[in-house]
């Protein structure tokens, strides 16, 4: 399905158009999977679009970019500003940001240390990640035959392509076989995470998600998920899940970026509860989205927003 992009992609502090946005195939990248990268989402509010969570994406992105000894061309600072320009140069009301920060063209070898870096931010329009009627009805997942990887392979506190391979395997043996997503294990057979989202249980009210440990990306949205949880009352803890506990809890549900808060309605065809989306996924996925809107207040300063559209001058 092709993207429906906004045409301004930003690299190294030029706009240029979406199509000249090319690289050579025997950049670094493509052979050997050197790139870090960020998923965003800038949302439609009462004062114009705003980046969620712009600082903390930003601060994923460099950590990444300092696992695998990226020096990073930009500032944290400049690279935010970037952020809100492409939003500005593109008038877009609301958007899904990507940046990407790989090793390009030079040397071939595995060492990658002498390829120049190269960083390019660009966005298109993303609706629902797990299909239309996702974040109401709810999705069916399985548990996935590929675990996450283990801790000493590839980082999963990196936000970095390789670990998409692996992500890959767990999506396409989920889809098809008629799931919506799948759920992967960690090494010791623990639940981890899902191909792109984190992973939350509801038992007895209580919310509970795997720990850093358990091979997860640190989710920008599970840390918003927790704290809301927490302000809403509800006891929030990083435990290791049986997977088990999948087939007999209340409530079971993913967050991410891109999925949002998306109940789970069933897992392995067992109904997960009611077999419909729970109450507190409900409530939580409400709160949820009333602050990305800029529906509450900004209790936290999660919001940047990108005021008035400017003309692609740069
Ligand atoms: N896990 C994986 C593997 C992901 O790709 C994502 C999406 N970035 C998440 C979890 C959720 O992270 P976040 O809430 O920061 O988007």
């Amino acid at each position: 399905m092709a993207l429906d992009y906004f045409d301004k992609i930003w690299h190294n502090g030029e706009f240029i158009p979406w199509e000249s946005a090319t690289i050579h195939v025997g950049s670094h990248v493509l052979s050997y999977a050197s790139c870090v990268f960020e998923g965003i989402r800038c949302y439609e509010t009462p004062q114009g679009p705003a980046i969620f969570r712009l600082k903390d994406h930003t601060d994923r992105l460099l950590n990444s970019c300092r696992v695998y000894r990226m020096e990073p061309q930009y500032t944290h600072q400049q690279l935010q500003d970037a952020m809100i320009d492409l939003v500005r140069v593109n008038q877009a009301a609301a958007c899904y940001i990507r940046p990407v920060v790989f090793r390009g063209y030079g040397g071939l070898g595995v060492n990658p240390l002498d390829n120049p870096i190269e960083t390019f931010l660009f966005c298109w329009k993303w609706g629902q990640y797990m299909g239309h009627g996702s974040l109401a009805e709810g999705v069916d997942a399985c548990v996935s035959s590929w675990r996450r990887m283990a801790p000493d392979t590839l980082p999963a506190m990196a936000k970095a392509a390789a670990n998409y391979m692996n992500s890959q395997l767990i999506k396409v043996e989920a889809v098809v076989n008629g799931y919506t997503e799948g759920i992967a294990l960690d090494t010791t057979g623990n639940v981890s995470e899902a191909s792109g989202a984190n992973l939350f249980v509801v038992r007895d009210g209580k919310l509970l998600t795997p720990p850093l440990a358990s091979a997860v990306l640190p989710g920008i949205t599970r840390h918003t998920i927790m704290t809301l949880a927490e302000e809403m009352g509800y006891s929030v803890s990083e435990q290791l899940i049986p997977r088990e506990m999948l087939y007999i809890s209340d409530e079971v549900f993913f967050t991410g970026t891109a999925a949002e808060l998306t109940p789970i309605r069933s897992i392995d065809r067992i109904p997960v509860g009611s077999g419909k989306p729970g109450p507190i996924a409900r409530r939580l996925q409400q709160r949820f989205l009333d602050t990305v809107h800029g529906r509450v207040e900004d209790a936290h300063g999660w919001l940047t927003h990108c005021t008035q559209p400017v003309a692609a001058t740069r």
